[in-house]
């Protein structure tokens, strides 16, 4: 195991109360560092007082976007435990959007051990009230002062931890979402597949435009024949039709989402019919109008399940499910939900506990 060093804040901040908790506003004391150079590799690990970097302006990520990210979540159960969930799953997934932004992988120890340690240094950051959770954001970044266009030759890796509120604090809430045809998020060969900071520099235009029109979310489509779904906003889509759970498969263009893999885990269990294939836009507004549409959802780590109420296309519009939260979303939602806070046995072995020293 690799020596992580640990200088510890001589300011600590004031935590804030659970109940002002939202998403992403509020840091930890501290955060988790890690550089790469050219011919050294990783090193110097460190945990340090959360503090700004400084940066070359030349610095190739502040050009070229050579950036990826993750994100995933700790939860503190009942009984004070405090549970990672999928971390290895998500430490993968790093190193495979670092693959396609040829950035240098990490060891995936590393990256485990930069959560846990991480995590046990402002343990008292976990807040405790359900519903709430320790946001992880796992980062690389290119570092090297360099205004050509190649791949860096240095980085750095970070980790920042964000206490986050419930996302539904008022109940599960239905999100109305547009198809777009004229925007796409990404296209067969390109980023689609990766966490990289590009892919959601792009997708903010369409979704400005959604916006404007009264919309939540993008409902994107494939970028070549603009008619199959490929995601919804920054989550995967599911679509129950008739007794069928349809989601796209994972073809190159689509992130594959921890959540959507523990889902559809579920779902086979349970014995419900899941198939991982292309559905076209005309193929959902069909079974909207013959009736065979039951349910909508996007699923990701902030919000587990989306339902979705309400879906324009074009000139028309169709309810979902009346607009409410169906019947399956909110079973999974509620299977999920009981393995993160340790309410129901974990048989996957999903949850990693956090020990504080
Ligand atoms: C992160 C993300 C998801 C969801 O992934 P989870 O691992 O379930 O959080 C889905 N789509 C996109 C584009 C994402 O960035």
């Amino acid at each position: 195991m690799t020596n992580i060093t640990i200088t510890r804040t001589t300011k600590p901040a004031t935590r804030p109360s659970d109940d002002s908790l939202a998403f992403g506003t509020v840091f930890t004391d501290h955060m988790f560092v890690m550089d790469y150079v050219e011919g050294k590799g990783w090193h110097d690990a460190r945990i340090e007082p959360y503090q700004p970097f400084t940066l070359d302006p030349a610095a190739s990520v502040l050009h070229y976007a050579q950036a990826v990210f993750d994100g995933l979540k700790a939860f503190r159960g009942k009984d004070g435990t405090v549970r990672l969930f999928r971390p290895k799953k998500h430490a993968e997934r790093l190193n495979i959007s670092c693959e396609r932004l040829c950035i240098p992988q990490l060891d995936p120890e590393m990256i485990l051990q930069s959560f846990h340690k991480l995590i046990e240094v402002d343990e008292a950051w976990v807040p405790s009230k359900p519903g709430t959770a320790l946001y992880l954001r796992p980062t690389v970044i290119a570092s090297e002062a360099f205004l050509g266009v190649r791949p860096s030759k240095r980085y750095i890796y970070f980790l920042i931890l964000s206490p986050v509120g419930p996302y539904y604090a008022e109940g599960m809430n239905p999100v109305k979402i547009l198809a777009t045809d004229q925007y796409v998020r990404a296209v067969p060969g390109g980023t689609g597949a990766a966490k990289t900071a590009a892919n959601y520099a792009a997708s903010l235009y369409g979704a400005e435009v959604a916006k404007k029109a009264g919309y939540t979310q993008v409902l994107w489509l494939d970028g070549v024949h603009h008619k199959y779904l490929d995601e919804v906003g920054t989550m995967n889509i599911m679509v129950q039709i008739g007794d069928e759970v349809v989601t796209p498969p994972l073809n190159g263009s689509i992130l594959a989402g921890v959540t959507r893999d523990s889902i559809l885990t579920l779902m086979r269990e349970w014995g419900l019919r899941v198939s991982e294939r292309q559905v076209s836009i005309d193929e959902v507004m069909e079974a909207a109008k013959d009736g065979t549409l039951k349910e909508m959802w996007g699923t990701g780590t902030a919000a587990v399940v989306s339902p979705v109420g309400e879906l324009g296309y074009r000139d028309q519009k169709i309810l979902i499910n009346g607009g409410k939260t169906g019947a399956l979303t909110q079973k999974l939602y509620d299977a999920i939900v009981g393995i993160q806070y340790g309410l129901t046995n974990d048989a996957h072995g999903w949850t990693e506990r956090v020990v504080a020293k």
